[in-house]
C-alpha cells in the first residue's frame, strides 16, 4: 500500500487523499487515466502512456496544461517518496468539480489530476499461462478513448475470476474479437501470422499492443491487423494477451476450448522476452 498519493499540485498522506464530491468523474466517469509499470530504473513504454493520456484528454476536450516532462518529475517524486522500486503508476485526470449537469459546455473548471502508485514485490512471472472466457461486447461505440467509464469491463472481469479465469474476451455482435475486459487479444495462426484487431474504433490502441507489433516484426514474425472471429480463437496455434500490468500473458484455456494443448507457447514465450530485455537497455 502506498503511502502517498499526488492530486492537483500537493503530495498527501493517504488518509488525507480525498476527491470532492462533485468531482465530474465521479459523477460521470469523466475522466481519462493510464497506468504505467516500473522496474527500478525502468518505465515501460512510458512516452507511449503518456501520449495516449493527452490524446484521450483532447478526445474528450478536458483543458490540462501540464507538460509530459512535469508528469514524469511529480511520478519520480511519487516514487521516491513512496521509497517503491516495483510498482504501477496510476494516473487519472477527471474534468473537474462543478454541480451535477450532464453538459460541459461553457464550464471552465479546473481538472483534478490524481496519481496513485501501486507497489509490487515483483514483476508477474506466471508463464503457466492463463484462462480466459468469452462474452458479448456489451460496452459504449467508443472503446478507443481510455475513460475511467468502465463498468462493463468491471463486470467482465468478475464473471472471469468468478470462472476462475483471468481475463474476459469480448466478442462482438458479428462474431469477431473485439479485445480483453482490460487488454488487447492476440492469435498465432497455424499459418503463424500473428493477428491482432485492427484499429477500427472498436478496441482501445494498446501501447503494449503497438510495441509487441513493432518487435514481432523486427524478428521477423509476421503481423496482420484485422478482425478475426470466435472460432479462429478457438482453432489458433497461439493465443496471448498485451497490457501494461501483464505484458504478454499466454492464454491456455478459452471456455472449454484448450489452446495449444493447454501449454504456453514459444512466440508467445518470445515476444515476452523480447518486450523486457527491450526496456532492459532503454
Ligand atoms: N484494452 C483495454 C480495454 C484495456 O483496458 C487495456 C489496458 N489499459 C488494454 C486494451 C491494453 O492497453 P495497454 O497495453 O496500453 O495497457
Amino acid at each position: 500500500m502506498p503511502n502517498i498519493t499526488y492530486i492537483n499540485g500537493k503530495y498527501l498522506n493517504y488518509e488525507d487523499s480525498k476527491i470532492h464530491v462533485n468531482d465530474r468523474g465521479y459523477h460521470f466517469g469523466d475522466a481519462v487515466y493510464e497506468v504505467i509499470v516500473f522496474n527500478k530504473n525502468i518505465f515501460y513504454d512510458f512516452d507511449g502512456h503518456i501520449q495516449r493520456l493527452f490524446k484521450s484528454l483532447k478526445s474528450l476536450e478536458i483543458k490540462f496544461s501540464l507538460s509530459s516532462s512535469s508528469l514524469k518529475i511529480i511520478i519520480n517524486n511519487l516514487i521516491r517518496l513512496n521509497k517503491a522500486i516495483i510498482g504501477s503508476v496510476y494516473i487519472q485526470v477527471s474534468r473537474g468539480v462543478a454541480e451535477r449537469n450532464h453538459s460541459f459546455h461553457g464550464l471552465n473548471i479546473e481538472p483534478i489530476l490524481t496519481i496513485i502508485l501501486t507497489k509490487k514485490s515483483n514483476i508477474q512471472n506466471d508463464l503457466n499461462g492463463v484462462k480466459a472466457i468469452t462474452l458479448n461486447d456489451n460496452r459504449w461505440s467508443r472503446p478507443d478513448i481510455k475513460t475511467t467509464q468502465l463498468l462493463p469491463n468491471v463486470l467482465a472481469k468478475t464473471l472471469a475470476n468468478k470462472n476462475n479465469a483471468y481475463e474476459s474476451i469480448f466478442i462482438d455482435n458479428e462474431g469477431y474479437v473485439t479485445e480483453g475486459s482490460s487488454s488487447n487479444i492476440w492469435v498465432l495462426n497455424k499459418e503463424n501470422q500473428l493477428i491482432t484487431r485492427n484499429l477500427d474504433g472498436k478496441i482501445l490502441s494498446g501501447i503494449t499492443r503497438n510495441s509487441i507489433s513493432l518487435f514481432a516484426k523486427k524478428n521477423n514474425i509476421t503481423v496482420v491487423e484485422k478482425k478475426f472471429t470466435q472460432i479462429e480463437l478457438y482453432n489458433a496455434k497461439e493465443v496471448f494477451l498485451t497490457s501494461a500490468s501483464s505484458f504478454i500473458m499466454p492464454i491456455v484455456k478459452i471456455d472449454d476450448q484448450n489452446i495449444n494443448q493447454g501449454l504456453v507457447g514459444n512466440i508467445s514465450l518470445e515476444l515476452r522476452k523480447l518486450y523486457f530485455d527491450n526496456f532492459k537497455h532503454s
